[in-house]
């Protein structure tokens, strides 16, 4: 699942209880790849507590010196930052870092990299990474709780999946008629309206054009179609009565 390819990384925790917390926030959004940059203590029973059923996250948590090490085989890293212009570098919103972290992650590894609780990620860090992203919180106090700016996040990306799986399975059930098909259609419908006088003939106008524009943006599906084909051919049966 493509969720696997994403990996949640905290630099320089202080705070247990808070890679505890992080741990429960990814599982319940169906994450479980948690890299540890020098944590400043190691995982103890306040974080076990925090992650209530999120343990194996954090039994399983990768610790590396360096967050270099950390993303090193990721293609897209992401850095989070409190502030909306920590330094001058492409910003994404949370929903379109979901978006791009999700679509990435089909078959590449990607990164989402959290500060340290008391000042965040370094200059130098947020330059090892494509884009940063800022939840555009109260300005007046827009620093969020780490694991709480996960949770933020991680349900962006969340949603994006669940969006993609959404469209996947609406494109396998549904079948959308072919442009010759929507041609065929125009044409029947031209021809039935100019029968009962509807679009003049001579002066098709601008009605013709105003009601593809109607029909391509419904984007009616195949069987869609097919009532609406069968209800012309009932206006034609009945006006050749
Ligand atoms: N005083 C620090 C705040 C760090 S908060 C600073 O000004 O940078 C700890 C971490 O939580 C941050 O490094 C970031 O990863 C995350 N975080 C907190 N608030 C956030 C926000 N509004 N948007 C994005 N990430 C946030």
């Amino acid at each position: 699942m493509s969720l696997d390819n994403v990996r949640i990384v905290l630099v320089n925790t202080s705070h247990t209880g808070n890679i505890g917390s992080v741990a429960r926030a990814m599982k319940t959004m169906g994450l479980s790849k948690l890299y540890l940059v020098d944590p400043v203590n190691q995982i103890d029973s306040h974080a076990s507590a925090l992650a209530a059923g999120a343990t194996d996250v954090l039994g399983n948590a990768v610790e590396v010196a360096t967050l270099q090490e950390a993303i090193s085989d990721c293609s897209l890293v992401i850095g989070t930052s409190a502030r909306s212009r920590t330094l001058s570098w492409p910003m994404v919103e949370p929903r379109e870092c979901g978006e791009k972290l999700v679509s990435a992650a089909a078959d590449e590894q990607v990164a989402l990299v959290f500060g340290r609780e008391n000042s965040g990620l370094t200059n130098e860090e947020l330059q090892l990474c494509n884009y940063h992203v800022c939840i555009p919180a109260n300005p007046e106090y827009s620093s969020l709780n780490l694991a709480m700016a996960v949770q933020t996040l991680t349900y962006e990306v969340r949603m994006a999946h669940l969006n993609n799986q959404q469209l996947v399975a609406e494109e396998k059930d549904v079948e959308y008629p072919t442009s010759e098909q929507m041609e065929l259609f125009y044409e029947h419908l031209e021809k039935t309206f100019s029968e009962t006088g509807f679009v003049l003939k001579q002066h098709p106008g601008q009605v013709m054009t105003k009601l593809r524009r109607l029909f391509n943006r419904a984007r009616p599906e195949e069987q869609e179609l097919n009532i609406l084909r069968g209800m012309l051919t009932s206006i034609d049966k009945s006006i050749k009565k």
